[in-house]
């Protein structure tokens, strides 16, 4: 930010939040007023733009952020919007807004707004198709009212889906007495159609009631569900997420904890100071995702208490400890990954270009067995051999060799010491730079030198 004098370290801060399913005639033209809109009024976060929407994140002075709504406005696209402004402090914690992407301007053409499955040969469901939306005062007294007049149109048992992932629903979710609450208990968005299709029995029949932070991630899954057909279709979701619900219902109605938020907020409660989180390691009471602690194996992000935090820093998720991993066998991997690029599933709706980010940055590892390392076979160049690569690619073997193994071997041609390729072919068989300059052979290796390819007759003289 530039803040550089205390006038404007004074004024306040903000967060703006919203996305429009809307077809974006001129993608060019929109990216150009993004791209100098945000930039002149010093904004930071993400804009996500796709031939069917917008989605955007961004921080920055208050009155910016404004200028920003009122210039949006101004396109018709963006009729009915839901802009949600929120003051805050300024992001003090580097490390949490660097994660969340708040350090940087990054406006992106993606294919989707939301990459619903990783599965490329699931087609996104239509957007058209999605849940009706009820805004928090119908989905408010819907919840109130359950066991009485149950679903809104229907006579229907009424579940509440949320939407969103596992270490999100640790510190806060809806909770009533009458309608039982669905937690997925997945690490990222892209998982909850697979979740959906094993869990469809939970659904079929009844009126669903679904909610994720600030409704994007329930357009897509509730047009999911409603396309699986016949006992389906009375899917409903809250417009504006939960968001907007704690905003009507500052004492935080059926929302019970915190709302887990994708920028450096981290979090945002109610009035109500109840703490739904406990500490991964010692279960005691904690809510607290500042510290950005994760589990070693998968990377999503665990509640650990300072006090926790002080005695280790190998961490595993209940997730992968479901699958059988121990904080015992994780010693080998324990490199530093701290200064990491925000994870696409840590983002409220996932691109498909920020999916590419998404690396697997863990051990090669399956289940309780480890897996082999990884086997990388080197090729060496003409005129080389592979004891010379090897000893030049040292330091990358070192760097890699908790999780690869690289692999040389010699080329199957043997070159004289200097090799004279026949005049007539001079040009097609080795590049004239090695003709003027044969390397000297290095010192402390095998002498031999190899070549993969060599021309038809040749016979090593
Ligand atoms: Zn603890
Ligand atoms: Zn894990």
């Amino acid at each position: 930010m530039t803040t550089d004098n205390n006038k404007d370290q004074e004024e306040e801060y903000g967060v703006l939040l919203y996305y429009k399913y809307s077809a974006i005639p001129d993608l060019d033209e929109l990216f150009t007023f993004y791209d100098s809109n945000c930039n002149s009024l010093g904004l930071l976060g993400r804009v996500r733009l796709a031939p069917h929407g917008v989605n955007v994140t961004v921080g920055g002075k208050l009155s910016s952020l404004e200028k920003h709504v009122a210039a949006v406005k101004l396109n018709s696209l963006f009729e009915g919007t839901d802009f949600k402004l929120a003051s805050c402090h300024q992001p003090s914690n580097d490390r949490v807004s660097k994660e969340c992407g708040f350090t940087s301007l990054s406006i992106r053409v993606v294919k989707e707004l939301v990459t619903f499955s990783s599965n490329p040969l699931l087609t996104s469901p239509e957007i058209s198709n999605a849940g009706r939306h009820l805004s928090a005062v119908e989905f408010h007294s819907v919840l109130q009212n359950a066991g009485e007049k149950e679903c809104p149109n229907y006579h229907k048992r009424l579940v509440l889906l949320d939407a969103r992932n596992l270490y999100e629903t640790r510190i806060g979710k809806f909770h009533t007495p009458s309608v039982e609450t669905l937690d997925p208990g997945i690490r990222q968005y892209s998982d909850l159609p697979s979740w959906i299709d094993n869990n469809s029995e939970q659904l079929r029949g009844n009126c669903v009631l679904m909610y994720c932070t600030g409704g994007i991630r329930c357009e897509m899954a509730s047009a999911y569900i409603r396309s699986k057909g016949a006992g389906f279709e009375n899917v409903f979701q809250l417009f504006g997420g939960i968001q907007r619900y704690l905003e009507q219902f500052p004492d935080g109605g059926f929302f019970e904890g915190k709302n887990f938020v994708f920028d450096h907020r981290v979090s945002v409660g109610s009035s109500d100071a109840k703490i739904l989180g406990t500490c991964l390691l010692c279960s005691s009471s904690f809510d607290d995702y500042s510290s950005r602690s994760r589990c070693t194996y998968c990377r999503m992000l665990v509640l650990v208490c300072d006090s926790c935090q002080e005695k280790s820093s190998l961490f595993v998720c209940e997730l992968c400890q479901k699958n059988g991993k121990r904080v015992g066998s994780v010693s080998l991997i324990k490199n530093d990954v701290s200064e990491e690029e925000p994870t696409a599933f840590e983002l409220e709706a996932v691109s498909t270009s920020d999916h590419t980010r998404l690396s697997p940055q863990l051990p090669w590892r399956h289940g309780t067995m480890p897996l082999r390392k990884l086997r990388i076979l080197c090729l060496h160049g003409f005129r080389q051999n592979a004891s010379s690569f090897k000893g030049r690619t040292a330091s990358l073997a070192k760097k890699l060799k908790n999780i690869a193994e690289l692999v040389f071997v010699d080329a199957p041609h043997e070159l004289p010491f200097i090799y004279q390729p026949c005049l007539a072919d001079s040009n097609d068989s080795a590049p004239s730079s090695m003709q003027q300059n044969p390397p000297p052979p290095p010192l402390n290796c095998c002498n031999k030198k190899f070549a993969w390819l060599v021309v038809p007759n040749f016979d090593g003289k």
